[in-house]
């Protein structure tokens, strides 16, 4: 006689918690995949800039997972909230957090939270339609904005605020950040990084990219990219080719800007080398209306590591908007184990740990939950069959936890009761053919759905409780 499939509940639809799916129900597990939106694909959807719909085309991928056999999807669920950890385990051999970092990186700064100075957080669930940060509002009147952080993001953020309105129009930037982003007085954007070219973060197409946008020029004054001895011993001795290239080409962009003016309506430039003191307004809750910094130099620490220390030298740059792009971290979730100064759940390999190190029976991570907000969204396919692996492990040694109502329907009886708005797979597939059918008469990918009501009520309409 074989034994009963063993179940697992994966909690958040984004790439990691598809990738722990897909390697699960290939292992013949039954999977329940969940997710606090009532829409799946995590930053896919909320996170990726919206005129990189290329990388979008990954959710291709994750719709073949959601085909297969064993696999449900449960939208509309907060863990903690609607359900509880501890009820999941009553009815799961095994959980799987892979919930990502909702949380921004604070600068810990005067002023930081003046009107005017937001996260990029933030700003990027605004423009990607996040039902939470749909009616966020974000006022674009100033000439002149600052992204602070050196990282992908960052990029994002500053391509978002010049791109040009036939770039975004065709996009499925949310049509509330259309309109305001198309009304948009912004058209000097500063990159501001605390360590130099040479450290930082980009990775090499988003760099390429920015000398591709329609109306903005690239500035870098040519003083911005001479690197310091360290930085160019670093960088001929042990860097990775990433780093280089992108020396190289932020290179050629300070050439070009020492050889002729910028002659789009916008720019994008890049400083280095430069850490936020003081966001600056008036009074003590006036809007921003320039940044206090301080020029650094790169020193080694005992490690070797190359890090930004101040010089002393002060500077005051004008703006009207600050978006500080320097990182996420978790949130904690009810009951499960946190390492507070990683911002992560804590774990051994993808195993949730106890404060003594010990393995939690039935409870694992994936992601940037698991590992940190690092890499790229490929880089949570390995980083989820890690973690598949360890449950496997866990499996043929009878570690796995052992619920007392694995029961399938019985879950789903259960949850059906429990959040009146849940959202299946067959309903959202009805969400998204009204988004792509509203996006194609104006030749977009899609139109979002911001509100959580109008999504579950198109759901209810084109997904009877039955399908
Ligand atoms: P990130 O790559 O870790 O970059 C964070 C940046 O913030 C770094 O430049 C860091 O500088 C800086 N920073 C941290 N604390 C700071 C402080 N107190 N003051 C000033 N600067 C500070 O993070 P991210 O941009 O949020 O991206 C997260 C992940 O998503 C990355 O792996 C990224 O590649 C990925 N992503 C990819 C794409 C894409 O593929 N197109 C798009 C978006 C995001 P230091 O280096 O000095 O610490």
């Amino acid at each position: 006689m074989t034994s009963p499939p063993l179940r697992a509940a994966v909690i958040g639809a984004g790439p990691a918690g598809f990738y722990t799916c897909e390697h699960l129900l290939k292992e013949g597990f039954e999977v329940d995949l969940f997710d606090a939106l009532p829409t799946p694909f995590g930053l896919v959807r909320t996170g990726v800039a919206p005129d990189h719909p290329k990388l979008k085309t990954v959710t291709r991928v994750y719709e073949k997972t959601a085909a297969r056999p064993g696999f449900r999807f449960f939208g509309g669920v907060v863990l903690g909230e609607d359900v509880t950890r501890e009820e999941l385990l009553e009815r799961y051999h095994a959980l799987v957090y892979a919930v990502g970092t909702a949380d921004d990186n604070r600068l810990g700064i005067e002023g930081e939270d003046r009107p005017g100075s937001h996260s990029a957080t933030e700003f990027v669930a605004w423009y990607n339609g996040h039902p939470d940060y749909a009616d966020r509002e974000f006022d674009l009147s100033t000439d002149r904005a600052i992204v602070i952080g050196n990282g992908n993001v960052a990029i994002d953020v500053a391509r978002m605020l010049v791109l040009d309105p036939d770039e975004i129009s065709v996009t499925d930037t949310a049509d509330h950040a259309i309109d305001a982003l198309m009304r948009a007085s912004v058209e000097h954007v500063t990159l501001l990084g605390r360590r130099g070219p040479a450290q930082a973060a980009f990775t090499n197409p988003e760099v390429r990219e920015l000398g591709e946008l329609k109306r903005a020029d690239v500035v870098v004054e040519p003083a911005e990219v001479e690197l310091d001895e360290l930085s160019a011993r670093w960088l001929e001795e042990d860097a990775e080719p990433t780093a280089r290239r992108n020396v190289e080409m932020l290179r050629a962009y300070a050439r070009r800007t020492a050889e002729a003016p910028p002659s789009k309506s916008h720019r994008i430039e890049l400083k280095f080398l430069r850490s936020p003191l003081e966001v600056i307004g008036d009074g003590a809750d006036g809007p921003v209306s320039a940044l206090r910094v301080v020029r650094n130099r790169i020193e080694a620490d005992a490690d070797g590591r190359l890090r930004a220390v101040s010089t002393g030298e002060q500077e005051i740059l004008r703006c009207g908007l600050v978006m500080r792009s320097i990182g996420y971290r978790g949130r904690p979730l009810p009951g499960v184990p946190f390492d507070e100064r990683r911002g992560l759940i804590r774990n051994a390999g993808g195993r949730v740990t106890a404060e003594d190190g010990e393995p939690v029976r039935g409870e694992y991570v994936a992601g940037w939950i698991k590992r940190g907000p690092s890499g790229v969204i490929g880089t949570n396919k390995k980083d989820a069959a890690d973690t598949v692996a360890r449950v496997l492990e866990d499996a043929a040694a009878s570690r796995v936890n052992e619920p007392s109502e694995p029961d399938a329907e019985a879950v789903e009886h259960w949850l059906r009761a429990r959040v009146p708005g849940l959202v299946t797979w067959a309903a959202w597939q009805s969400i998204d053919e009204h988004e792509m059918a509203l996006g194609e008469p104006q030749g977009r990918p899609r139109v979002k759905l911001v509100s959580v009501p109008e999504m579950i009520a198109i759901a209810e309409r084109g997904a009877p409780a039955a399908r």
